[in-house]
């Protein structure tokens, strides 16, 4: 079993369907081992997404981040990451395969509905960004 982290992203919190995303994780049968919602600070916004940092789109994505709460979450299953990162779809909507959460549900490149670990290190840095050990079942 491997772990990975999880974003539902404000565009999905502000069109009330992050229970369709949870569906699609339950459906594809992920385990949620961690799950709450918050409101991001910009300073953690930025502190998570420190390696786009000098990205041209860096600045705009923090404050997307930031405009209205998400939900976080630690995902489980066997090969996760690479689950997840399928699951979710290509990072800009129109290019994501039918049936993944960004094509279903995702507005456009950056506002994409989900967020999910690129790698085993990415993961390592997530998880415990939003969680402690106690929060994890
Ligand atoms: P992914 O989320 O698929 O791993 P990246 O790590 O490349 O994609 O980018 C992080 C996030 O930044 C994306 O999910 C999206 O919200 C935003 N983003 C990526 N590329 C662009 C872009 N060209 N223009 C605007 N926003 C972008
Ligand atoms: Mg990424």
């Amino acid at each position: 079993m491997e772990r990975t982290f999880a974003i539902i992203k404000p565009d999905a919190v502000e069109r009330n369907v992050t229970g369709k995303v949870i569906e699609m994780i339950e459906n594809a049968g992920f385990g949620i081992v961690g799950m709450k919602k918050i409101r991001l600070t910009r300073a953690q916004a930025e502190g998570f997404y420190y390696v786009h940092k000098e990205r041209p789109f860096f600045n705009d994505l923090c404050t997307f981040m930031v405009r209205n709460p998400v939900i976080v979450m630690v995902l489980e299953k066997e090969n996760a990451i690479l689950a997840w990162r399928g699951l979710m779809g290509a990072t800009n909507p129109a290019n994501a395969d039918a049936g993944t959460i960004r094509k279903e549900l995702g507005v456009s490149i950056e506002e994409n509905t989900v967020h999910g670990s690129d790698s085993p290190e990415s993961a390592a840095y997530e998880i415990p960004y939003f969680f402690s050990a106690l929060e994890l079942v």
